[in-house]
């Protein structure tokens, strides 16, 4: 499995290009802006995406997804029900968002649900707290953990639907997974999850 990160958008978003055993496949984790930089670096590489995985409903982790269907109109879009608002739009603060729903083939993602695309296998792990629908990708051993655990922070809880509660039970989830893994987060650098258990201090109390 090979991981190619990009960094887009005014949120400067983790998104997440990975290839497997499937020659000319691959997967988007989070396509947050700028969608003709990622088909020119796809077509570059002949490489057409199979899913596109969403680790929540922000819309600063899809904003590429309009693009990336008009040029692959079949390109299903994985998120999990809780970030499927039936609604267009989303209010908060006065301000209005795109939700995933504007989305054509979008697929509800549930906890457990095993994936397996591009000869890769994804597991969902339900991880909620910053949205109700946020999850954690495991694959491998590597963690795409969203906006859920940062290198040495973790996301926001006071967003619409946020819980700290929620976040907090999440937390020690993957401060339980065994072993180390490569975790790869929604914003800001790579870490590890072995490093994070021993010094993110949301975790290192647990
Ligand atoms: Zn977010
Ligand atoms: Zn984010």
């Amino acid at each position: 499995m090979q991981i190619e990160q990009f960094v887009l958008g005014m949120f400067e978003t983790n998104c997440y290009l990975v290839t497997g055993q499937e020659q000319g496949a691959c997967i988007l984790i989070d396509p947050a802006d700028d969608a003709e930089k990622l088909i020119g670096y796809m077509e570059k590489k002949h490489l057409v995406p199979k899913a596109v995985l969403l680790t929540h409903g922000h819309y600063d982790h899809f904003l590429a997804v309009p693009g990336l269907q008009k040029r692959w109109a079949e390109l299903p879009v994985y998120c999990h029900s809780l970030d499927c608002p039936k609604e267009l739009e989303e209010h908060d603060m006065g301000m209005v968002f795109p939700t995933v729903t504007a989305f054509a083939n979008v697929k509800s993602l549930e906890e457990g649900q095993e994936l397996k695309l591009a000869g890769i296998t994804f597991q969902t792990l339900h991880t909620p707290g910053h949205t109700p629908g946020s999850v954690t990708f495991q694959a491998g051993d590597a963690l795409f953990t969203g906006d859920t655990l940062f290198c040495g922070s973790i996301g926001r809880t006071d967003f619409a639907g946020g819980s700290m509660k929620q976040m907090r039970a999440s937390l020690k989830r993957l401060a339980a997974i065994p072993g180390d893994y490569r975790v790869y987060p929604g914003h800001e650098g790579l870490t590890r999850l072995d490093a994070e258990k021993k010094t993110n201090p949301y975790l290192a109390y647990m």
